[in-house]
């Protein structure tokens, strides 16, 4: 088959005939995401909640660090922790005193209440210096050209105004709530909040934050990376900054002005399927990627 024949057209770009039939299959499981119940399902909803620029931020940042473990659980604790925080989280934190006193006996996994409570203070410290967390981040983007760079020194200044692991003696919890991207973990929390914020608003993303949807990288969560290398998009075994990188520059191919716009449909997708990574008829009924899924590739080209 001729090049011509084989490229698509969409919009003034092509794509190649795999990456058509991969948007083809990724826009279906955006359209036939039940975003309502999905979102209530999600940390993100929290943030939804408030209306202050301040408030949300603050709330973001305390949602998306606590989002590991079970969905449930998380939520339970998350729940808890704006409970104890009140409805005006950014007045609170302005006072570190009231903070620790509030969350003390808070705990999550890993995580003890001064942990949480450096993140709260160091967060509201970074607003107050910048403005809002979101210009500190643009601050750094502009200054560094690099989102991993740009989120290693932001990362740096909240855990160091909110003191946070001061003391710890390099205990896990400390360490782990807000970690560094430079370390090369994928550092997934902090690229979802970083989505949550940054993306347009769309009911789930909430669009407060001036960095471009281009320059986004996908939170790597298992679901993703399992899908991710089921579909072709890294071929990485660990789910790390590159996998991270690589699952974004694929789906740049789709869609280079906004490739993380994926991630919660198939993140969602991800949780309630139980993707079983093989070939399974019963498993994989209904599965919203299987047309271009590596374990049924062979049989979709068969039939066409
Ligand atoms: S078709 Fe099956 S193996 Fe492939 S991604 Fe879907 S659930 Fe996983």
């Amino acid at each position: 088959m001729c090049t011509r024949r084989r490229r698509m057209s969409r919009g003034g770009s092509s794509l190649r005939g795999a990456d058509e039939a991969l948007r083809r299959a990724l826009d279906d499981v955006r359209a036939r995401c039940d975003v309502e119940a999905r979102k209530a399902a999600d940390p993100v909803h929290f943030v939804h909640r408030y209306a202050r620029r301040d408030d949300q931020e603050i709330v973001a940042m305390i949602a998306s660090s606590l989002a590991f473990g079970n969905v449930k659980a998380l939520c339970a604790k998350i729940e808890d922790a704006l409970a104890r925080l009140g409805p005006r989280v950014a007045e609170i934190a302005d006072d570190p005193a009231a903070v620790r006193a509030r969350l003390a006996g808070f705990r999550h996994r890993v995580y003890r209440d001064e942990d949480l409570a450096g993140l709260v203070i160091g967060t509201r410290a970074v607003q107050r210096a910048h403005g809002s967390l979101g210009q500190a981040l643009t601050d750094k983007l502009a200054a560094s050209g690099n989102l991993r760079e740009a989120l290693g020194a932001w990362v740096r200044e909240i855990r160091e105004r909110g003191e946070l692991g001061a003391g710890a003696g390099g205990r896990r919890g400390a360490e782990h709530i807000l970690p560094d991207p430079s370390k090369g973990s994928a550092v997934k929390r902090i690229l979802l909040l970083v989505r949550w914020m940054a993306r347009p608003a769309d009911g789930v993303d909430l669009g407060l934050w001036d960095v471009p949807t281009s320059r986004l990288i996908i939170p790597v969560d298992t679901h993703i990376h399992k899908l991710s290398r089921n579909l072709g998009l890294t071929e990485r075994t660990s789910a790390d900054f590159r996998a991270a990188e690589e699952i974004t520059a694929a789906l740049a191919r789709l869609d280079p002005e906004d490739p993380v716009k994926y991630d919660f449909s198939l993140c969602h997708m991800g949780m309630l399927q139980t993707c079983p990574s093989k070939r399974d008829p019963e498993a994989c009924e209904g599965c919203g990627v299987k047309p271009v899924c590596r374990h049924w590739r062979r049989d979709a080209r068969r039939r066409s």
